[in-house]
């Protein structure tokens, strides 16, 4: 049958009992959970021109399958969202490795016993690897800030040399800060694994969708009871009823078309977006994504390599890792962060956590408290970092509640 594409125009109210914003992997789980478990007529509002979320990929015009919207690799230890996730895809078996380009020197990334003996030399490597060992114990992931309350000069060095050579400089880069602003509780989490395992993540389960994520999404979303309407943004068409004029005063109800709409609402984009941004932007980082073609086979060592010493970007994906595309050429993406400040150009990608701005948008998520057929749900609408599986996760546990 295929996705049923709907002009917001001809969509009939009375032909809808559940309402979804967004079509990520929290609008498409909620849309077909309630479309199928839960028998429900279900209408999807995508402001973006395509399906598919953050998870978007097509093929450019050098005919290489690309990541729209940074590299996504699924990876989880959910044997629930990977179980649903079976029902859409195939999978294609792939263990990300990320390298640390060090003054053009490659390095694994985290940083493992491979990493030591780049950075160190085999002897000292294995000299300090030793110590190491004896300290903590073999295959484990011991943290900087561990390091440190050893008071041990030896292992005090590897955490200087991570610190400094692979955590600092992409960091600033990533969220815009100087060193002194860098979170204490962040640094505390980089850690130094005592493995020769080179993988990104160790999770049971990794993998890239055989043909991809779009073709997912399409699936997903094809089912009878589901419509999606693209190029269409929630603020323009809920018109939002208060309980009173006063600037904090909560949602009565959400009106679409002018009645008041009764069924289930699963709103997945941000929240300050919603209300116009009446309290001001929440504050997030944003992405510049600038591609390049080759004519040759592959550009770099690995899917990701990281830019931790040198150059503005922050890290360079050579998609054909990802996918097992073959192909002659290949394209690489280079990602630059900045602050998010326009919200016609740029995305919101990562929400900026701190005390203030979760205060900021528990404001927000106040004026929907009392309206109990509204649901944020998602990395924006819950102003989080959340990977796909957990997301996929938390929304078939929201779909539980409320389908059973
Ligand atoms: C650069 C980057 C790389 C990542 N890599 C990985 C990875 O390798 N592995 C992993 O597990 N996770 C990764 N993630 C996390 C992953 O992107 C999220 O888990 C996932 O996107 C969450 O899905 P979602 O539905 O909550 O949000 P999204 O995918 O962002 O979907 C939200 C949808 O809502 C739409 N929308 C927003 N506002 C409105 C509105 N007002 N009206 C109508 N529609 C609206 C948006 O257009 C979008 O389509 C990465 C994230 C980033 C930023």
């Amino acid at each position: 049958m295929g996705v049923n594409y709907l002009d917001y125009a001809d969509v009939n109210m009375a032909d809808v009992d559940a309402v979804v914003v967004g079509s990520g992997f929290a609008g498409s789980v909620m849309a077909r959970e309630l479309a199928e478990r839960g028998n429900k007529r279900v209408l999807v509002i995508e402001k973006k021109n395509h399906i598919a979320g953050n998870m978007y990929d097509e093929i450019d015009e050098a005919g290489i399958l690309v990541h729209r919207y940074g590299p996504h690799i699924f990876h989880t230890n959910n044997q629930r969202a990977f179980d649903y996730l079976q029902r859409f895809t195939e999978w294609r078996d792939y263990q990300h490795e990320v390298l640390a380009n060090w003054y053009g020197t490659f390095m694994p990334v985290p940083f493992n016993k491979n990493s030591m003996e780049i950075a160190f030399g085999e002897e000292e490597a294995a000299r300090l690897t030793e110590k190491l060992i004896e300290t903590f114990g073999d295959e484990r992931k011991v943290t900087i800030t561990e390091l440190r309350a050893q008071d041990d000069p030896d292992l005090e060095k590897v955490a200087d040399f991570v610190y400094e050579n692979v955590f600092l400089y992409y960091t600033q880069k990533q969220w815009g800060l100087t060193p002194d602003e860098v979170d204490p509780s962040v640094v505390a989490r980089v850690p130094v694994f005592l493995s020769r395992d080179n993988r990104y993540f160790q999770d049971e389960f990794q993998g890239m969708p055989l043909e991809g994520y779009t073709p997912l999404f399409e699936r997903m979303l094809d089912h009878e009871n589901i419509s999606v309407c693209l190029n269409t943004e929630a603020e323009s068409v809920f018109d939002l009823r208060f309980s009173s004029d006063d600037e904090d005063a909560p949602l009565s109800a959400i009106a679409l078309k002018d009645q008041n709409f009764e069924g289930p609402i699963i709103y997945t984009g941000p929240l300050d977006e919603l209300f116009l941004a009446r309290f001001g932007r929440l504050p997030y980082r944003t992405l510049d994504f600038v591609y390049e073609t080759y004519d040759q086979e592959f550009w770099q060592p690995c899917g990701t390599v990281n830019y931790t010493v040198t150059e503005p970007y922050t890290r360079i994906t050579e998609f054909k890792y990802l996918t097992g595309q073959e192909a002659p050429n290949t394209t690489i993406m280079k990602e630059f962060s900045h602050p998010y400040e326009d919200p016609d150009t740029q995305i919101p990608y990562y929400a900026i956590i701190n005390d203030e701005n979760n205060a900021h948008y528990n404001r927000y998520l106040a004026l929907t408290e009392p309206l109990d057929n509204f649901y944020p749900l998602g990395r924006l609408a819950e102003y989080r970092y959340y990977n796909m599986d957990v997301i996929i996760g938390r929304a078939l546990a929201l779909a539980d509640e409320l389908v059973g």
